[in-house]
Order: C-alpha cells, then sequence, then structure tokens
C-alpha cells in the first residue's frame, strides 16, 4: 500500500511562524504539506520527534568557503558540511576569499560548477561591487546573485577591491534599479589603515593594540555615511556585521525616516568580549573586532527590541599557519558557522529567555524574506521541509574533533553549550544525523525572486 507522505516527522513541538507547539509535520517531494497537531496516514519514512524541538532550518547568510582557489582554507564540501550540522540548510557565500572572485559571470560559474558538486545544503551566491566591476553588476544579477557585497575599508584580499565613495554611490544606484540587496562591511579605510601602520611601526601588536586600531568610531563613522547614500538611491543596503551598538542605532533611526536598511549581526559579538579575545588569541580574530562587556549588554538590549534583522556566522576560516606569529598580522576571520544556532541557543534562550520564534526569525525567516529566496525559513505549508531537530536540553562542551571545518580553529571549540542539533533534512532528505553527515551532496543553487 502507498504512503500519503514521503516523511512524516511525529511529535516535536514545532518552532512555527505563530508559535511552538506539539504537532507533526508531513512532507511530499521535499515540501512540508501538513503541520497538524495529529497527521493521520502514513510516510515512507517516520522520524519520532517527541521531547525534541523542530526548527527551521537555518540560513545562514554569510560565509566564506574559499572555494574554488583557496581549498586549503575552507572546501564547500567541508563547509557545507558543518552548516548542517550546525542545523543550516542553506547558505549565502560571501564573492571574496575564493578565487577568483565572484566579480563576474564567469567567476560565478566557476563557483556553481563547484557548488553542484559539493555542497550538503542550498546555495545563493553574493556578487562583488569594487571599483573594478561596476559595469558587470548587470550580467551578475542574470546569474541570479542574491546581492552584492563592498567594502568600505581594504577587504583582507587584494584581488577584491575596496569600493570608494563614487563607486558606492554609482553602484547603489544600479542596484537599487536591479531590485537587490547590497551589503557593506562599514570600517573607515583611512582611519583604519594609519592606526594599523602606526601600531606595527611601533611593534605593538597585541590584541588589545589590534582593537585600538579599529575603534567604534571607524564603523559608527562609516554606517553614517554609506547610510547617507542608500537614502540618497534607494538601494537596499544591510549593514554587514555590525559590532556596535551605536551603529544598531544608526540603523534604526534610518528606518524611521524610511531607509530600507537591516543590521546584520554575528554570533561571536554576542558571545565573546574583548577579554575572551585576548584569552583565545587569533582564533578569535576578525574585523571589527570584538569589543568590550558594555558594547555587548547594549548589543543584546537591541537584539531584543528587534533592531538586528538576522544572525549569521561569517565564517571565514584561514590556513592555520595565518592564524600564528603576532595578533596583529594573523588573519582576521572567525570560524563558527557550526555553532551559530547552538550558541543562540545556550545565550538566547538559556540565558536571556529570547523566545524560540524570535530565534527561528534570527537565524532563518528574517535572512529568507530579505534576500527573497523562497520556499525557506519557516515550518508551514507550501515551505521546503529544511528542518534542524534540537535536544534543547542537551549539555555538551564541543571537541575540536566534533568540527567539521577543514582546520579544527574555532574560538567556538572547547565550549559549554545547551541546545544540541541532532538531525537536519534538507528539503525533506536527511543531510546530518547524530554526529555524522548523511548521503551524497543535494544542494541546489537558490536565486532571489524580484
Ligand atoms: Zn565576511
Amino acid at each position: 500500500m502507498g504512503h500519503q507522505y514521503d516523511l512524516i516527522v511525529r511529535g516535536g513541538q514545532v518552532v512555527g511562524p505563530d508559535g511552538v507547539r506539539t504537532a507533526d509535520i508531513g512532507v511530499c517531494a521535499g515540501k512540508i504539506v501538513a503541520v497538524e497537531p495529529e497527521i493521520p496516514g502514513s510516510g515512507a519514512e517516520t522520524a519520532d520527534a517527541a521531547g525534541l524541538h523542530v526548527f527551521p532550518a537555518c540560513v545562514d547568510a554569510h560565509v566564506h568557503f574559499d572555494d574554488p582557489g583557496r581549498t586549503e582554507w575552507e572546501t564547500i564540501r567541508s563547509g557545507s558540511s558543518a552548516l548542517a550540522a550546525g542545523g543550516a540548510a542553506s547558505y549565502l557565500d560571501m564573492p571574496l576569499n575564493c578565487s577568483p572572485c565572484t566579480l563576474n559571470a564567469a567567476a560565478f560559474r566557476a563557483k556553481a560548477a563547484v557548488a553542484a558538486q559539493d555542497s550538503f545544503v542550498d546555495y545563493a551566491f553574493w556578487g562583488g561591487l569594487t571599483p573594478q566591476n561596476l559595469d558587470k553588476l548587470e550580467e551578475l544579477a542574470e546569474c541570479g546573485v542574491a546581492g552584492y557585497k563592498a567594502f568600505a575599508c581594504f577587504s583582507g584580499i587584494d584581488e577584491f577591491g575596496r569600493a570608494d565613495d563614487y563607486t558606492m554611490l554609482r553602484g547603489m544606484e544600479k542596484i537599487a534599479k536591479l531590485g537587490l540587496p547590497l551589503m557593506v562591511h562599514c570600517e573607515n579605510a583611512e582611519i583604519t589603515q594609519a592606526l594599523t601602520e602606526q601600531a606595527k611601526a611601533e611593534n605593538r601588536v597585541s590584541a588589545r593594540e589590534y582593537g585600538a586600531t579599529r575603534p567604534p568610531l571607524t564603523e559608527i563613522e562609516s554606517v553614517a555615511r554609506t547610510l547617507a547614500l542608500a537614502e540618497e538611491t534607494g538601494c537596499r543596503l544591510i549593514i554587514a556585521h555590525v559590532s556596535t551598538a551605536e551603529a544598531i542605532d544608526l540603523v534604526t533611526a534610518a528606518r524611521e525616516k524610511g531607509v530600507d536598511v537591516y543590521c546584520e549581526t554575528i554570533g561571536h559579538y554576542l558571545i565573546f568580549t574583548e577579554e575572551d579575545v585576548v584569552r583565545l588569541g587569533a582564533a578569535a580574530k576578525c574585523s571589527p573586532p570584538i569589543r568590550d562587556e558594555a558594547n555587548r549588554a547594549k548589543m543584546w538590549a537591541r537584539l531584543l527590541t528587534g533592531e538586528i534583522a538576522f544572525v549569521s556566522s561569517d565564517h571565514s576560516p584561514s590556513d592555520p599557519k595565518l592564524k600564528e606569529g603576532d595578533f596583529l598580522r594573523a588573519w582576521g576571520g572567525i570560524a563558527g558557522c557550526q555553532s551559530t544556532l547552538p550558541a543562540l541557543l545556550t545565550h538566547a534562550w538559556h540565558e536571556r529567555r529570547v523566545g524560540l520564534r524570535a530565534i527561528a526569525a534570527l537565524t532563518a525567516s528574517n535572512a529568507a524574506d530579505i534576500f527573497a529566496l523562497p520556499g525557506k525559513g519557516r515550518i508551514a505549508p507550501g515551505f521546503d521541509a529544511d528542518l534542524a531537530l534540537v535536544d534543547l536540553d542537551r549539555a555538551y562542551t564541543l571537541a575540536p574533533g566534533d568540527l567539521f571545518y577543514k582546520h579544527q580553529v574555532s574560538p567556538y571549540a572547547g565550549r559549554r553549550f545547551r541546545g544540541a542539533v541532532t538531525r537536519t533534512w534538507l528539503r525533506g532528505r536527511t543531510v546530518f544525523r547524530d554526529g555524522r553527515m548523511v548521503g551524497e551532496p543535494a544542494g541546489r543553487l537558490l536565486r532571489p525572486v524580484v
């Protein structure tokens, strides 16, 4: 006798768009077709979720998988495995750190060819906005980029040029016409560069000295200038990895004036402080830098009032050799894409009682909406069956060997968590279960619907 469903996930606490309730989830052909207190009938496969929570799988809007071109740092295969292990079923890969950088259609196709073979979960790509590719934005849109990324400061990659103010203005005009968003890394180029050179010349190279080369003002000033350009052009703007409460306040004020702008922040700005960075060393180096406890507390307050649209990982690993030597010269980038959801379960839900529905919005549905990724980010009929099964109370220490990254260098290694991802489904197929990847890569390219 045939089954009515391909999969039924039975009896979990389902974190749905309207709240958390006990329900069965029925799946056919990769899509959620029913979310009901009790689904009659049978599934070709049944999963018992009693005592567990079912979250919409995370949509990580900000990773650097370095593939193709820097596969000794990370690969799409290893990075997408780590995402699945962390409860994510889709991601937006950044246009730099891979080589070639995603600055034109040929580079987009080269990366898409790798991802089609190697990605365990679904993916979309960011295109770059640099002074060198202003005439390539349209062809990137035709390829299906989810948006564009620009740097107001040095990007860390020589081939990915900094967007001067003129490039930012012209780029925003074009991107607004294309109906796509622009994400900007906001730090003042001239001040950060001058302070870095002074610190190097005076051999001030510690973690604290590094933080002092990129003080809060450098982010705040750059956010204010970028907001003015977005207001003028009408371009949808996302401020990347906001690290200061003052920058969030500028974004909130601009939104109230009608500017189409959102804040992204990253788990590590909510979890760690400068003291942790001193203790953890270069594994916790990133830019903008992780700041003090007073700022962290203000960031949480703004997360609670809904001023932060989504939380990504900014997963940006490197060859471990680049993390050696003095802190100032070490690679700036944190490997963390396996830990975003567990870290929020630990520090948002258990410590601060941020609601589970709010956590699902921050990790999945808000990004799916902002980037117009149809079918992603919600547990509701008609959506893709991208699900993360979570044991909310399981406490554990994350061992380096638990990490699926190419290199087990992460500030999250050795940390205590409460809240574990036990299984992840991509479009109704199990991709991760009980610490192991399942099956072969079957991720698909996501194109925004604009
Ligand atoms: Zn980044």
